[in-house]
């Protein structure tokens, strides 16, 4: 049975407003029984929590993205202090640097990632970081707190890079400082050469699968709203690439998810915490 994880999907974003549960439901029917939804600022991460509390399958993430660290002022941390005291909460995320829409100011952006590293550092729970064109800031930023952390936590990841668009040469950069590489549905469209490089390049053991819904749909589903049952796409991209069989893809993965979050080494029936 091939078992995918999707690493990275909003679905509490207003795409997914008319059939969220169908959306999950469909994960599960197409064997991803997990999937992660992060926030980007403190009313998305406690909509990702109403979302875990309903959904046996999904857990969540809580954090301030880089496009709202303007708004991560002292009431906002507490907020997402207190979200990852939740159950469901598995990692402070997404959060990060983007030098490329700089929705907030650079200064602000740096602010907020350090206060969410030192909250990650405080819950022992890994990071989602999220990195446009500021990998000259964030590299150093994250060896720094890479070795103050020890390189893991209790032998775990520290983090993932999701949505990696670098080279080869920096994704073994952050492998080396305990962070995984997170491979997005996009590696199956026709000019994602680098990313296929990287993930037919890198250790099986340092790659996660996004889909990062609803954006990037992958390119048997080019131009639709993207959705966590898709991963499968990047899955299959990742094993031709690789020349090796889907299901080692897959349970490398699914392996690899479970090392970071280790609430998803439980099964989702276990885990099921409806609210509703
Ligand atoms: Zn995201």
């Amino acid at each position: 049975v091939t078992e995918l994880v999707d690493s990275h999907a909003h679905l509490q974003e207003a795409e997914f407003e008319g059939d969220r549960d169908d959306v999950v439901r469909r994960a599960g029917a197409a064997g991803v029984p997990w999937v992660v939804v992060p926030g980007v600022d403190a009313a998305t991460s406690e909509a990702a929590r109403r979302l875990a509390e309903r959904h046996a399958g999904v857990v969540f993430a809580a954090g301030y993205h880089p496009h709202e660290a303007r708004h991560c002022d002292a009431a906002a941390v507490a907020a997402v202090r207190e979200l990852l005291s939740h159950p469901g909460a598995v990692a402070v995320g997404e959060i990060g640097l983007d030098y490329y829409r700089m929705h907030s100011p650079r200064e602000e952006q740096l602010a907020a990632l350090e206060t969410m590293l030192r909250l990650a550092a405080e819950t022992g729970k890994p990071v989602i970081i999220h990195c446009r064109e500021a990998h000259d800031d964030l590299l150093p930023l994250l060896t720094a707190w890479s070795h103050s952390q020890g390189g893991g936590i209790d032998g775990r990841p520290l983090g993932v890079m999701h949505y990696y668009s670098g080279d080869t040469a920096l994704a073994e950069s952050y492998l080396n400082l305990g962070f995984l590489i997170s491979v997005h549905t996009s590696v199956t469209h026709p000019n994602s050469e680098r990313l296929r490089s990287v993930a037919a390049t890198l250790p099986l053991g340092g790659l996660l699968l996004e889909t990062d819904s609803p954006y990037g749909a992958p390119q048997a589903h080019r131009g639709k709203r993207n959705e966590p049952a898709w991963i499968v796409e990047a899955a299959k991209a990742v094993a031709q690439a690789r020349a090796m069989p889907l299901e080692e893809v897959a349970s490398a993965t699914t392996a690899n998810a479970r090392r970071l979050f280790p609430t998803l080494a439980t099964a989702p029936a276990m885990a099921a915490r409806a609210s509703s």
